[in-house]
């Protein structure tokens, strides 16, 4: 729930040493675009400036964001700071792949604010890592682990991924066991997906790689929840865990939470910020998302335009069921009030209770392991009603 949260700042750095078989996110395997693409971000950030008073969360996502050099990102901080202002104690991520992470990159980040890292580990089985075509192997990620250990980053998040075809319950808890040693103060574990525009996706047409199918999906899934929650995790979202709920990312909570965020740089997506400019009026319903190529973004910002490729304001209708979409994928879940304008939300809320997939405690409407299990369609029943 939005209570006027500050906004939170998303700067997506699209470059990476090579592109996983499974990845839909924009980005290009190429460093040679790193000098445009800074002056164009650079540049970006002052069509926003004015607009914002304050932020408490900035997150360095990708793309690799450590594939830039200790230069490049002390410069990319120096423009942030220049722009914007953030809170005391705001959060501060930066994503990190090992094969690009070393000691004088975290330093730099860390004399500049930064306070968590979320490493993109995905696997501990070469096997797995093979088959996801990542650009590192299991001994470069625990390498990278330690690494951040001494750098003196005591808020650590670590990315896996489950439902490899490479991957049985036994290596999968074996990669669990060697990442909950160093007690991460966060983990997400996401499920593998086959995306329309991605290498794994033509694999898979091809007959070369094949899913797991969704009875094992959702074994792994429950299982993974049941394991990390017995060893002190908080199943907080479909997807994450936190040692702990201070250790919940404030700034992905955002998005969850209809709370307003700014994001830079190509691709990246924002919303609701139309009522953070003094003046505007509510509802900040508003989405846009930048263009998704460097080359059009840089141009585009050299021509004196704001990079946007699109714009969407979401009806009433539309907020209200997003709200709910979004809410029950946290464990927080949703205030019961919010579902007051769904004509059957009655008669769907007795039939999600009597199939365990969610709780009503204290007025708010909280879904269980077996409603993270189908998040994705609880929302639409409201609607199929
Ligand atoms: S490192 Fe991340 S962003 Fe880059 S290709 Fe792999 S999954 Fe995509």
């Amino acid at each position: 729930m939005n209570n006027g949260e500050l906004p939170g700042l998303y700067l997506h750095i699209p470059f990476c040493r090579s592109k996983c078989f499974y990845c839909d996110f924009y980005s290009v395997a190429s460093r040679s675009e790193i000098p445009a693409w800074l002056e164009a971000v650079r540049e970006e950030m002052t069509l926003y400036r004015d607009r914002f008073s304050a932020f408490d969360s900035l997150y360095l996502g990708g793309g690799t964001p450590s594939v830039l050099s200790e230069h490049d990102l002390a410069s990319l901080f120096e423009s942030i700071f220049k722009n914007f202002v953030f809170a005391p104690g705001s959060e501060m991520t930066m994503e990190a792949n090992p094969e690009s992470l070393s000691p004088s990159k975290l330093k730099t980040v860390k004399d500049y604010g930064v306070n968590r890292v979320s490493l993109g580990v995905q696997s501990l089985d070469d096997r797995d890592l093979e088959y996801l075509g990542r650009a590192h192997r299991a001994a470069r990620a625990l390498e990278a682990v330690e690494m951040c250990r001494a750098g003196g980053f005591s808020n650590l998040s670590v990315d896996l991924m489950y439902g490899l075809e490479t991957q049985t319950f036994s290596s999968w808890k074996k990669t669990l066991d060697r990442v909950l040693a160093f007690r991460p103060e966060h983990i997400s574990c996401y499920q593998l997906t086959f995306e329309k525009g991605a290498a794994l996706w033509k694999m898979r047409e091809s007959g070369r790689v094949r899913s797991i199918g969704e009875k094992l999906e959702a074994a792994f899934f429950l299982w993974t929840s049941r394991y990390l929650e017995k060893h002190g995790y908080y199943h907080y979202e479909v997807s994450n865990f936190s040692a702990g709920r201070e250790f919940i990312c404030r700034h992905n909570r955002k998005y969850w939470h209809h709370v307003p965020y700014l994001g830079l740089g190509p691709s990246a997506h924002s919303f609701g910020t139309g009522a953070s400019r003094p003046g505007d009026t509510p509802p900040a319903r508003r989405r846009w998302w930048n263009v998704r190529s460097v080359r059009e973004y840089c141009r585009l910002i050299k021509d004196g335009k704001a990079p946007v490729e699109g714009m969407e304001i979401l009806s009433r209708e539309q907020f209200d069921l997003e709200t709910v979409d979004l809410a029950l994928r946290t464990r927080e879940g949703l205030e019961l009030s919010a579902l007051k304008g769904f004509s059957q939300s009655q008669r769907v809320l007795a039939q999600w209770q009597k199939s365990g997939l969610v709780k009503v405690i204290d007025g708010w409407v909280q879904p269980t392991r077996k409603g993270f299990l189908v998040a994705d369609s609880l929302a639409l029943m409201l609607c199929d009603a």
